[in-house]
């Protein structure tokens, strides 16, 4: 017999919300720093990663992006990522959010990509995890740094690089989706996915999930959660059956919203959005897949049933083939039995 919280660290996973900078230990950041002699703000890891607002959060991010400077850097955070992430939380699929534009003082858009995919690509030989790349639009960049990216994705096409989404905010510290209407329309004009961070902490604007679908035609949301304080934004979200790729320990560190059954993504759960669960920044708010899960489940009040829903539609969310889809959903099924089979049932008698 197992736990519920052991049952939920065992279900396989698929990410679908990860930026692949976060991957990076803490060991690693140094270690990086050292080897191409970049000045950290502080050689004390409590000092450089804890943050409890965007602000301080984007800053981190941008360190972690300045100490990784060759494709064989990268190929090491890609490579330990999945290998941490199968390790915490039983990860089997993952789409990562790169920035091409960060790095590329130090690496063209060919060599960036073909870093990280090689790492990713040695991780799939060796633990079986399947994988899709997303590169992101820089947000405190202009739109037409964003568009410029976007051709430069058309120009170097990759099989693994398969849409783009979005990370850091504005140059106002905003979101405002608007500004990247051209980016997403020629994105979507050369077939590529599109998704967007939208309405995640209180200053964010629901109505930017009705904006992100209308003008920016994504097939996907990243976050999304205000859109549970506006009911015509919700329901019109629940209507367009659009996936929202969730992170639920990230809003308690940004926005103080601890798991619990009242949490706007439990409201997303039970409107019937397709709602997956993912780590976000893993190691920057010190979560990892596995605790997603765990804490963010059981403070919600959810059990075993949402918790197989949220597991599979990481799979229906995912921008992979549809023979990947059917082949990773008869895995996730075949572990969702033994789990079953399993979990201890006493503990599992509080499913909503
Ligand atoms: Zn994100």
């Amino acid at each position: 017999m197992i736990s519920y919280p052991d049952y939920l660290r065992l279900l396989p996973k698929a990410e679908l919300h990860c930026h692949l900078i976060a991957m990076m230990r803490p060991d690693m950041l140094l270690a990086f720093a050292d080897r191409n002699d970049v000045a950290l703000p502080s050689r004390d890891i409590d000092a450089l990663i804890d943050s409890d607002n965007l602000q301080d959060f984007l800053a981190l991010f941008v360190t972690a992006n300045d100490v990784l400077r060759t494709q064989d850097d990268f190929a090491e955070v890609a490579y330990e990522g999945v290998k941490d992430a199968v390790r915490a939380g039983n990860l089997r699929y993952r789409e990562y959010y790169v920035n091409s534009q960060n790095s590329s003082a130090y690496l063209s858009y060919p060599d960036f990509m073909d870093g990280i995919i090689a790492g990713l690509r040695r991780a799939e030989d060796e633990f079986g995890v399947g994988f899709r790349i997303v590169n992101a639009i820089n947000r405190s960049l202009s739109p037409e740094a964003a568009v410029e990216m976007v051709r430069e994705m058309i120009r170097h096409p990759r099989a693994e690089v398969v849409g783009i989404g979005q990370d850091h905010l504005t140059a106002d510290g905003g979101e405002d989706p608007a500004l990247w209407v051209d980016a997403y329309r020629l994105a979507a004009e050369h077939g590529l996915k599109r998704t967007a961070h939208v309405a995640e902490t209180m200053p964010a604007e629901p109505d930017s999930v009705r904006v992100a679908l209308d003008h920016l035609g994504v097939d996907r949301i990243d976050h999304g959660y205000r859109a549970v304080d506006d009911p015509d934004v919700l329901a019109y979200l629940v209507a367009s059956g659009t996936h929202v790729a969730c992170t639920p320990i990230s809003t308690q560190v940004l926005s103080g919203w601890a798991p619990s059954p009242d949490h706007r993504i439990a409201t997303l759960i039970r409107e019937g959005v397709p709602v997956s669960f993912s780590t976000d920044d893993a190691v920057f708010f010190r979560t990892d897949l596995g605790r997603e899960y765990v804490d963010g489940l059981i403070g919600m009040g959810f059990g075993p049933e949402v918790a197989k829903q949220i597991s599979l539609a990481g799979i229906d969310g995912a921008w992979c083939d549809e023979a990947t889809k059917a082949r990773l959903r008869a895995d996730f099924r075949a572990q969702h039995l033994v789990l079953d089979a399993l979990l201890d049932t006493e503990v599992s008698s509080g499913e909503h």
